[in-house]
């Protein structure tokens, strides 16, 4: 037992015990969701020292970690021990709790399923200040399944057993492209079916432009590129059909430049992004200036001064891989910005039923991220685009994330994530309503 995380959690309680019924909100310093709340009076449930990573056990295969700690934390001291969560969510400063409460995905999602998949154990503080330490399959086995998807409206979990694999050195990376869509898709599905293939991702450029990426673990390497400094990840995947990064370079390829949206930060520029320096090339960073202009509504007054009417389209959709090409189409025809991240991921355990987030265990789906903003010259009614992404989702038998804009109907949220079950949960592990109802957290931004 570490006495010093016992300590926290104590502290926690009485916090809760003291100010019950006065609607409680997170306490933390970093955050990567994507939509803006509105302003409603809240105490903040201080958790920043909710970060230590109390166990690495390699026999085991497992980490034992406090729920707010940051992946790149985790990460430093599972690598440490040559080996890595088995799934990391590719920003640095995403929490263990926050990506198993939200479905956190990366490219070995293909072998190991959403991060929520690689918990083994959990203990999850209660808004009554109680906690409950849940497993697959003990008295709140019900709450361990409805967990993933339930974004701190059921309880928040302070700590975790994480299922961890080995790793070599290096990942060696190798690109197939494809022009055509079916194409495109069906490899993906061949190339998931490889056992010597330990990472697979892929991104769309264009109507006939997409490539996959192959990450195989490696000992020796006969070179290694860096993308944390002047090269960027996402460029070099049209140059480069082969390449070869450190381990840890690979986990955090997309974090220098979230992806590619720090494009829009002008870090892209080459004399801006000396400007910011290597140091401050990260997600980190970039949350930090978004929620800046988020604060102060900069680029809303300058487009409204130039009679610019834009929507922001941040989204990640998890599609049947075989209806994909069809997701993608309408994507062609109405989203339109590139790139598009393509992830694939399959239950890890096909018996497992995570409630909130029901996806076909048999079926290997893909994950299509999308995040920019569209703009034009004409009003649209709000959530026009993100709305037909909801519908296209929706139709296709896919599923959407809730960590950024949501605009679904009651009755078109509940029937997705599943009302019956987060009833039960609510009744039982949130009777007062301490927390929020999810569905007026994630689409009324309450
Ligand atoms: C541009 C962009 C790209 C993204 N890409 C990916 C991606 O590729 N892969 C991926 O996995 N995710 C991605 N995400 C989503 C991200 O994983 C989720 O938003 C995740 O929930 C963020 O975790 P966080 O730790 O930053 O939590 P926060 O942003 O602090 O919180 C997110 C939500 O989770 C709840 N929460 C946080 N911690 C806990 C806890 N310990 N227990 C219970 N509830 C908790 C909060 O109440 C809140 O509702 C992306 C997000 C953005 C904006």
């Amino acid at each position: 037992m570490n006495l010093l995380y016992e300590d926290k959690k104590q502290r926690l309680k009485e916090f809760l015990r003291v100010h019950r019924g006065a609607g409680i909100r997170l306490g933390k310093s970093t955050s990567n969701l994507f939509r803006d709340r509105n302003k409603i009076a809240a105490q903040r449930l201080d958790v920043r020292d909710f970060n230590t990573v109390l166990r690495v056990d390699v026999p085991g295969a497992f980490v034992e970690v406090e729920g707010m700690t940051p992946y790149f934390k985790l990460v430093d001291e599972c690598l440490k021990q040559h080996v890595m969560p088995a799934v990391v969510p590719q920003l640095k400063s995403i929490t263990i709790g926050g990506a198993a409460a939200g479905c956190g995905i990366e490219s070995s999602s293909f072998r190991y399923g959403l991060v929520h998949e690689t918990v083994q154990e959990m203990e999850i503080l209660l808004g009554n200040g109680d906690t409950r330490l849940c497993t697959p399959d003990n008295e709140h086995c019900d709450l361990f399944h409805g967990f993933p998807n339930s974004y701190g409206t059921l309880g928040y979990a302070l700590k975790l057993k994480v299922k961890v694999v080995p790793v070599k050195k290096y990942v060696k990376l190798t690109r197939i492209r494809h022009t055509d869509p079916t194409a495109y898709f069906a490899e993906l599905s061949r190339q998931c079916g490889r056992r010597d293939v330990d990472f697979v991702d892929g991104v769309v450029f264009g109507r006939d432009n997409m490539v996959i990426t192959l990450g195989q673990f490696s000992d020796k390497a006969p070179y290694v590129s860096d993308y944390t400094d002047k090269n960027i990840y996402y460029k070099s995947l049209r140059m480069r059909s082969e390449d070869y990064l450190t381990i840890e370079d690979y986990i955090w390829r997309w974090d220098t430049d979230w992806f590619w949206c720090s494009k829009n930060l002008f870090a892209q520029n080459p004399l801006i992004r000396r400007l910011y320096g290597k140091s401050r090339l990260n997600s980190i960073t970039y949350t930090k200036i978004m929620r800046w202009n988020s604060r102060w509504r900069l680029m809303h007054y300058l487009n409204k001064l130039s009679g610019i009417h834009s929507e922001s389209v941040i989204q990640d959709v998890e599609i049947p891989i075989e209806r994909a090409p069809e997701f993608l189409a309408f994507y062609h025809e109405v989203i339109r910005f590139m790139p598009v991240w393509i992830c694939p991921t399959r239950a890890y355990d096909g018996n497992a039923k995570f409630d909130l987030y029901r996806m076909d265990p048999l079926k290997l789906y893909v994950n299509f991220g999308f995040w920019d903003v569209i703009r034009g010259r004409k009003k649209l009614p709000p959530g026009y685009y993100n709305r037909q992404v909801e519908e296209t989702t929706t139709a296709l038998g896919g599923m959407k994330s809730l960590y950024s804009d949501s605009y679904f109907t009651r009755d078109q949220f509940w029937a997705l994530y599943n009302k019956p079950a987060y009833e039960r949960l609510k009744k039982k592990y949130d009777p007062d309503s301490v927390f929020k109802d999810l569905y007026r957290k994630c689409v009324l931004k309450e």
